[in-house]
């Protein structure tokens, strides 16, 4: 069966036919984190959900390359810069750097590509030259250069192809630089920003003068140096449709003159208890704060992961406490699978596989794969109570268990009283030990060792002991 997804282009849901004529390769690009402050869990549910896309379509047979982007310059950046009197990269390098720690810590696979955008200047400067060559783009009088919305709709093309557009109520002229605005002051956007004195030391030459390129070029830029022209799926949370994505659709099918995604998909808000997420309300968690309760990364996604991606989700620590029940629940079944099973090889339970497959390929829906989940470990647990599995069955169980998890991600086991840098390296050794690098996994075990801590290969998976 081929998988459905809400295409917030079309405003339906649609089967996925990737552009590759052979059907197999799919190009995913996922707007990546703008690196000014640790993510926070809004941000992760994003996260998360591009994580379920690819490993997804990965699990449908497809060949992905997904990228995301690393935001490292833009206006709220340049005033951290400015506020914390530090260099652009000094700034932004430390939120990059725990930016890529917190998606390990969630298991989030890594992707192929994370372009800069202060990496590829030239590529922007290029994407907004063809813009100006075609009359779409135009420097104006403070030497910025922006995008000629009315002249991009002369051209013929759609501005407001994500969301309708009350362009009566336009204030025709008038210019927004800022990177960020509202639907009901929608004008012409900054492509290039000239460069102004709080830039500071934070500009690049150009032939429209010194200055520094708008947000939303850049995705343009990046996205389809890395997939092409068209591609097929984007993804981000719902706030960047508008005049994000929108955005970034006029400036790719200006310059280009072909459509430039297939299928959008756009992950819904997260509340926080009940509430809009803000530092005032002491609602505001990052995923740091979170790990600082006592609460692992497996459990934090395994909640992110409990609704629709397409639903506004209420994230609670009550909800969290009850993601590790439920992952109690399935390491203990998985757990006694695996020592009945003892390691024997067997081709994974058709059933199980067809039924979860079934539910992700509506339109990824979460809720009715968890339930095959919580079907089965019922089932489970009931037939070994009553010594009703054989070594076949309880293997084969296993094997679909175990592609069941390559989508869900929830599989790694780490014990929870070891210090968080030693819960990293359990991480990283057994995601060695799966790539097969037992060289790194050997040395991983060394080094834990030296810090008075031994690894103990469990059928619960593995656990840190002190020396
Ligand atoms: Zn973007």
């Amino acid at each position: 069966m081929a998988l459905k997804l809400f295409n917030t282009l079309s405003r339906s849901i649609q089967d996925f036919v990737p552009l590759d004529p052979a059907g197999k390769k799919a190009g995913l690009y996922c707007c990546g984190p703008t690196v000014y402050d640790f993510a926070h869990i809004g941000n992760w549910r994003t996260f998360v959900f591009a994580d379920l896309v690819r490993r997804t379509l990965e699990f449908k047979g497809h060949i992905v390359t997904h990228v995301m982007n690393i935001t490292d310059v833009e206006d709220k950046i340049i005033k951290r810069v400015r506020e914390t009197k530090t260099s652009l990269r000094e700034f932004t390098g430390q939120y990059e750097t725990a930016f890529f720690e917190d998606l390990k810590t969630l298991n989030c696979l890594l992707p192929h590509h994370t372009p800069h955008a202060t990496e590829h200047i030239p590529e922007i400067i290029s994407l907004i030259e063809k813009l100006v060559a075609r009359g779409i783009a135009y420097r104006a009088a403070d030497g910025s250069v922006y995008f000629g919305i009315e002249k991009y709709r002369g051209c013929g093309c759609t501005y407001g192809q994500l969301l309708k557009l009350n362009f009566d109520e336009m204030r025709a002229g008038e210019r927004v630089k800022s990177d960020e605005y509202a639907k009901e002051s929608v004008a012409d956007f900054a492509l290039w920003k000239a460069r102004v004195p709080e830039d500071g030391e934070v500009f690049w030459p150009s032939p429209f003068g010194d200055g520094r390129p708008g947000w939303h070029i850049e995705c343009s830029a990046m996205s389809m140096k890395m997939l092409g022209e068209s591609f097929d799926l984007h993804l981000g949370g719902e706030d960047l449709v508008f005049p994000h994505h929108e955005d970034e659709i006029a400036q790719s099918e200006g310059a280009t003159g072909k459509p430039f995604v297939k299928y959008w998909l756009h992950g819904a808000h997260l509340l926080v208890e009940g509430k809009k997420m803000s530092k005032s309300l002491g609602n505001f968690f990052t995923l740091r704060d979170l790990l600082a309760k006592g609460f692992t990364g497996r459990e934090i996604r395994c909640l992110l992961l409990g609704a629709h991606y397409r639903e506004t989700f209420n994230f609670t620590l009550e909800g969290l406490q009850g993601a590790r029940t439920s992952l109690a629940r399935i390491d203990e079944c998985v757990g006694k699978l695996r020592e009945l099973a003892g390691g024997t090889a067997a081709v994974a339970d058709a059933d199980l596989v067809n039924a979860f497959t079934a539910a992700l390929d509506d339109d990824l829906n979460i809720s009715a794969a968890w339930g095959v989940i919580f079907k089965w470990v019922s089932k489970m647990n009931r037939n070994l109570a009553g010594n009703a599995i054989m070594v076949a069955e309880a293997a084969s169980a296993l094997a679909a268990w175990e592609k069941i998890d390559s989508v869900l991600g929830i599989g790694l086991m780490v014990e929870t009283e070891a210090p968080a840098e030693l819960k990293q390296l359990i991480i990283d050794r057994q995601l060695a030990r799966q790539a097969k690098d037992f060289k790194r996994s050997d040395a991983i075990r060394d080094e834990l060792k030296a810090k008075g801590w031994v690894i103990e290969d469990t059928p619960k998976g593995q656990k840190l002991k002190k020396l």
